[in-house]
């Protein structure tokens, strides 16, 4: 033993390559996908109290593999996000979600709002405003359809070319969310600096307040009355059952997502589900 063993020696564990390994058949995943069109795009329902009908949707990606199964979001958006192919991603979803409210028509089913999840990569790109103005131009929609949901994360590199993003899109007509609430990086100063119109309080703060747990009500509490009192609306995240429903409606948040309603559906179940429910 030489006792001072070299500082930048790289210890490869198996466990290691094999992650590495995962990786990189994730990514020839991700880009065989895109090149053969089978990145999805599944809808989940989203219930609004006040109107008692499902009034938003969010846009969950999928890809769909040779065997018919998908292959689910956590384990391929991490990976693209590190590779830098959550942007051309990105665009196949939106182009995915923009043609399918043009062709369906969504609004006239009663939908106002269809929720694109942004990955900051996207938010914080100096072309993303004029990528999205020129994409909704494209297929001809209202920008007052799109809500994207953005989430706080320490990857961020410019919060103030995301700012400066949101407020541009923001006055074309386009609206937030803030995503995954109470999720652990998630911070209040984004509901005073950034143009937020809903919260999303994620699903582990809300099984968090469903254990009594003293502190989440705390929290949970305080958000919803802050929110509300700058005109902020609070979305439920992950609610799968009545009891769960009931105890969110009596605290007052404004829409309800979760299995309790409906699990993400294809496009054609969706607009199957939504017509069963928005028009009787
Ligand atoms: P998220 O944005 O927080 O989306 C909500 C996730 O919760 C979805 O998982 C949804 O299927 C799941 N969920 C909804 N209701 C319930 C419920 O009642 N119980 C439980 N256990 N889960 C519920 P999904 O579709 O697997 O997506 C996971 C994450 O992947 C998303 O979390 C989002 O961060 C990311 N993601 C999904 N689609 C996209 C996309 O198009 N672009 C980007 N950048 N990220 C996406
Ligand atoms: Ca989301
Ligand atoms: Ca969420
Ligand atoms: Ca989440």
């Amino acid at each position: 033993n030489k006792g001072n063993s070299s500082t930048n020696e790289v210890v490869v564990t198996a466990e290691t390559m094999k992650n590495i390994r995962r990786q990189k058949d994730i990514e020839k995943l991700v880009i065989e996908a895109m090149e053969n069109d089978r990145v999805e795009v599944h809808y989940q329902p989203i219930f609004n109290i006040a109107t008692n009908t499902f009034s938003s949707a969010e846009a969950l990606v999928r890809i769909k593999l040779i065997d018919g199964t998908y292959l689910q979001p956590n384990e391929f958006i991490p990976v693209a996000e590190s590779s830098g192919r959550i942007i051309p991603l990105s665009d196949a979803i939106y182009r995915s979600a923009l043609s399918f409210i043009k062709s369906y028509h969504v609004e006239r089913l009663g939908i106002q709002h269809i929720e694109l999840n942004l990955s900051v990569k996207q938010g914080e790109s100096p072309t993303f405003t004029t990528k999205i103005l020129q994409l909704l131009e494209d297929y001809q929609i209202n920008p007052e359809i799109i809500n994207l949901e953005i989430t706080e994360t320490s990857s961020l590199r410019s919060k103030e070319r995301l700012h400066e993003n949101m407020k541009k899109l923001e006055e074309h007509g386009l609206c937030f969310s803030l995503d995954d609430f109470g999720s652990g990086s998630s911070n209040l100063n984004y509901i005073i600096d950034m143009p937020v119109s809903i919260v999303k309080l994620d699903k582990l703060l809300s099984d968090e307040y469903f254990k009594n747990s003293e502190k989440a009500k705390a929290i949970v509490n305080a958000v919803i009355e802050m929110a509300h009192s700058i005109g902020i609306k609070i979305v439920a995240e992950g609610i799968e059952t009545q009891e769960e429903f009931d105890t969110m409606k009596a605290l007052g948040v404004d829409y309800i997502q979760g299995f309790f309603f409906s699990k993400p559906l294809p496009e054609h179940e969706f607009l199957k589900f939504i017509q069963n429910n928005n028009l009787k």
